[in-house]
């Protein structure tokens, strides 16, 4: 059997912590997506880490961990990673690569950049990790699979093939210096070792692994409206956030995928540009932002302020839905508790009508968000762990939004601990 932890929303809806908690109870714990653009947050009894490529299953020695073949995997991210948590006094985990999965170049990372600063202002704000100029390259079908570390010959003849393109690129598009074929070679070299120990056929592992009765959890990174095709195209990341993508970017069986779990945080908050109907501003944000999330809402990596809003309902809904949710984490209520009233965004109004529908981004940018009202509860919740024991203004909003999202709220999230979550 299969979980998926998946984003419903705009992603930092807090997956890293219903994920640790979920890969406790798992055999399998697999990434299927992304690479190290994102990531989660956790804050177990090691410490506090920010994971980006490592399954979050590596604090748990039962556990093996799984970078699937849909991963954009950054090799020296990985190996910094592993470092980091061995450090700081947690055990070497169980890890399996995707023979697979393709390699993020150095020349994605500068491509990344490059373009980045050629768009300048009409940018789409862009980690600069290489997740675009990647993906790009593994659709046009000159990505390189870690299976082809095992014929560096073959291997060269390919580089000098890629490199004709990317230099073209470099020299008349960015004004850069040519990429060397014997630079690429050497990169590749390094990658080849330090993957040696971990590379194998996942898929199979997973399959036989399942077949016997093994539990897997697929951890998703980001959220529904990032997803290239049922998100806020452009503004979206390049590969498909949505649990069904697990299927591929893991290799197992759709059908396996049985329980779906959809994240999705009391209050909205986005990075970066892009589509966000219930966005609010001002004092009003400043304060949101400052009280949210563990110590604020600013990007983990850049420190940037988060954009930041009240519950977008319309949006969770449809995000529930794409990803297929058989139940939803309903994260950070704890950070509403100071709020008078708590205003959710019902609705939109798109050119005079109102709709519960999420649409395309064309129309999306006309949406105005249609608000309800409700009553806040004005207490610190942290620490309740009964759902009864909750205010009852608080239960309200918590059903008002199971409601309006058509989805079971089953855990409730009233702080970043572990130890912080009501189930219902
Ligand atoms: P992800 O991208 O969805 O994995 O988001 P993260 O796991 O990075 O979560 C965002 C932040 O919210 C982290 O700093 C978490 O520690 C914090 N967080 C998660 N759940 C809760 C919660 O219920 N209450 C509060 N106050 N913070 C939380």
């Amino acid at each position: 059997m299969v979980t998926a932890v998946v984003g419903a929303n705009w992603g930092d809806e807090g997956k890293g912590k219903i994920t640790d908690m979920l890969a406790e109870q798992a055999d399998i714990v697999i990434r299927f997506q992304g690479g190290a653009n994102a990531g989660h947050t956790i804050k177990n009894s090691y410490g506090k880490f920010a994971l980006h490529t490592l399954p979050s299953g590596v604090f748990h020695q039962d556990v093996m961990n799984i970078i699937g073949n849909g991963v954009a995997l950054s090799v020296d991210r990985v190996a910094e990673e592993l470092r980091e948590i061995t450090s700081r006094g947690v055990p070497a985990p169980q890890l399996m690569i995707s023979d697979r999965a393709q390699l993020v170049m150095s020349y994605h990372v500068l491509f990344d950049a490059l373009e980045e600063a050629r768009l300048a202002g009409k940018s789409f704000g862009s980690t600069k990790s290489g997740i675009a100029p990647f993906y790009s390259d593994k659709f046009a079908k000159i990505g390189i699979q870690v299976s082809e570390l095992r014929d560096m010959d073959a291997l060269r003849e390919k580089v000098e093939g890629i490199l004709v393109g990317k230099n073209v690129l470099l020299t008349h598009l960015y004004g850069q210096p040519e990429l060397r074929a014997d630079d690429i070679m050497a990169e590749l070299e390094r990658y080849r070792e330090a993957l040696a120990p971990y590379v194998g056929d996942t898929a199979s592992y997973i399959g036989k692994a399942l077949k016997e009765g093994k539990t897997a959890l697929l951890e998703g990174q980001l959220g529904t409206m990032k997803d290239p095709d049922h998100g806020i195209y452009p503004m979206v990341t390049s590969s498909s956030t949505l649990a069904g993508y697990g299927a591929i970017g893991a290799g197992v069986p759709p059908y396996e995928i049985r329980r779906i779990v959809a994240v999705t945080k009391a209050y909205s908050s986005a990075v970066g540009a892009g589509e966000f109907v219930s966005e609010i501003f001002g004092d009003e944000a400043e304060e949101l932002r400052r009280r949210g999330g563990d110590g604020g809402e600013y990007g983990a990596t850049t420190g940037r302020p988060r954009r930041v809003g009240f519950y977008d309902a319309v949006a969770s809904r449809y995000g529930c839905r794409l990803q297929g949710a058989t139940e939803a984490a309903l994260t950070v209520l704890d950070v509403l508790g100071y709020l008078d009233e708590i205003p959710v965004c019902v609705g939109y109004e798109i050119d005079g009508t109102v709709t519960d529908e999420f649409p395309a981004t064309t129309e999306l940018r006309r949406a105005k968000p249609v608000w309800e009202v409700l009553p806040g509860w004005k207490t610190d919740i942290r620490g309740i762990r009964r759902y009864e024991d909750l205010p009852e203004n608080c239960r309200k909003y918590v059903e008002f939004i199971e409601g309006k999202i058509d989805c079971p709220v089953s855990m409730v999230s009233n702080g970043p601990g572990r130890e912080d979550i009501i189930y219902r």
